[in-house]
């Protein structure tokens, strides 16, 4: 089965959101071995998602449309669909009263317009939305398929597990097609993507060609370089394998070279590792921040049940601040000792079992001397103290960001020396 991603939206073309639906389809698509060759995007303009339409259905086996089902004007691919289906548009009483029913409940008049989400060309089958008003359509023709689903992600997700990726499913088994696909990503911080290549070449050159796993580095910026294995199999059993072996391969190549800089796996965050590690411990943590202004306690309280170890952070921006409050000696605060002061200080006064801070030149001018990206990050676990100090790159919103993510990191490898 190959499928076609066509993402329906004039302000897709105009640059004003990102595409988002596509990528997570395509994520979805690969997850479960399913291959996607071409991706469209086409504004709100009936002729040329007719277009789109035909170009993917001549070379596709199967089509995913997201967007143009809503109730507005510009919302036209069901009738592009009952073009390309050569199909009338056909209203239906129980979906009209079921929005009607929606509406009420919300105690809201219901435009007119809404009733355009009843519509559907002959033939195709309603998927019922549970998270918002517009049906999703499955359009057979002949031996193909249409699957047009809501352009809001919330509601294009949720269709999509349930509807879509069943349907697809079962099209691939009937072509007697086996075979899955997974992947698991390693996230590194601390080293350069051409470093991580280097150190991997040899695996590298093992595995292309091969077909069963393969490796490919992806550069996410503020949050590291992510090396990801994707392995290929008939079954999931045989895919983790594959996947468990070279995984264990590539950790120890890379744990040789660079030492821990695999921070987390997958979807985990290096605030959910943080947050793991402090919990398991039964530790808490405070945060002294001046350059970041908040950004690591606000990363943080990303992860849920972060009151069962965060206490709560300074933002000490003010010299005056670092002094009085977390008793910093009084001089240059863009220093070593003074990162080191501004943990103990907030240790103490929060009353936390460790506590990081971080203080430096965000930029773009220089302060005491130092040129913007030199940041001193502090530390306190439990009353022994360390510190370090990071020349970042970047302009001043890299710069901040770049601090956050090392600081928690310095926090992550002291944690994981600490018994
Ligand atoms: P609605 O019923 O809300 O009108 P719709 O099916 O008509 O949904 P659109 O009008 O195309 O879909 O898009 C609705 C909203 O969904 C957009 O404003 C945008 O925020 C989001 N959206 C649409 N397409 C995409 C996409 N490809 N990627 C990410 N978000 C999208
Ligand atoms: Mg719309």
């Amino acid at each position: 089965m190959r499928v076609e991603i066509v993402a329906v939206g004039t302000e897709l073309l105009l640059g004003q959101i990102a595409d988002t639906n596509s990528q997570w389809l395509a994520e979805r698509l690969a997850a479960h071995g399913i291959s996607s060759h071409f991706h469209q995007h086409v504004g709100d303009n009936h002729e040329r998602i007719v277009l789109a339409f035909r170009t993917a259905l001549a070379r596709s086996d199967a089509l995913i449309v997201c967007g143009g089902l809503g109730p507005t004007q510009d919302d036209i691919t069901r009738e592009a669909l009952s073009a390309v289906m050569n199909q009338p548009l056909e209203r239906d009483d129980d979906v009209v009263e079921e929005i009607r029913r929606m509406f009420s409940a919300r105690n809201r008049e219901m435009p007119e317009n809404n009733l355009r989400q009843a519509d559907a060309p002959r033939g195709a089958t309603r998927i019922a939305p549970t998270r918002g008003t517009a049906p999703g359509l499955i359009c057979a023709l002949g031996q193909k398929v249409i699957y047009a689903l809501p352009g809001v992600p919330y509601e294009l997700s949720e269709m999509f597990e349930r509807a879509v990726l069943p349907d697809l499913e079962e099209r691939q088994r009937q072509r007697g097609h086996r075979g899955v696909i997974a992947s698991r990503v390693l996230k590194t911080w601390g080293t350069s993507e051409s470093a991580l290549a280097e150190a991997l070449s040899g695996r590298f050159e093992a595995l292309t060609g091969g077909g069963e796993v393969t490796i490919a580095f992806l550069a996410s910026g503020i949050e590291g370089i992510k090396v990801r294995l994707t392995a290929r199999g008939d079954d999931l059993a045989q895919v983790e394998e594959r996947l468990r072996g070279e995984e264990g391969r590539v950790r120890e190549l890379i744990t040789e070279r660079f030492g821990d800089i695999i921070f987390a796996v997958d979807n985990q965050t290096m605030e959910d590792v943080v947050a793991d590690a402090l919990a398991s411990r039964g530790w808490s943590l405070a945060v002294a921040e001046s350059l970041t202004g908040g950004l690591i306690a606000s990363r943080l309280v990303n992860v849920a049940g972060a009151s069962n170890w965060f206490r709560g952070g300074v933002v000490s921006y003010a010299s005056s601040v670092k002094f009085d409050l977390l008793g910093v000696d009084v001089g240059p605060v863009v220093s070593a000792s003074a990162a080191q002061q501004m943990a103990s200080g907030v240790r103490a006064l929060l009353g936390a079992t460790c506590a990081i801070s971080v203080t430096g030149v965000a930029g773009p001018k220089e302060q005491d001397g130092h040129r913007p990206g030199t940041v001193f990050v502090g530390l306190d676990v439990a009353g022994s103290v360390d510190h370090t100090t990071l020349h970042l790159p970047g302009d001043r919103p890299r710069v901040r960001a770049y601090s956050a993510i090392s600081a928690l990191d310095f926090l992550r490898r002291a944690l994981a020396r600490t018994p």
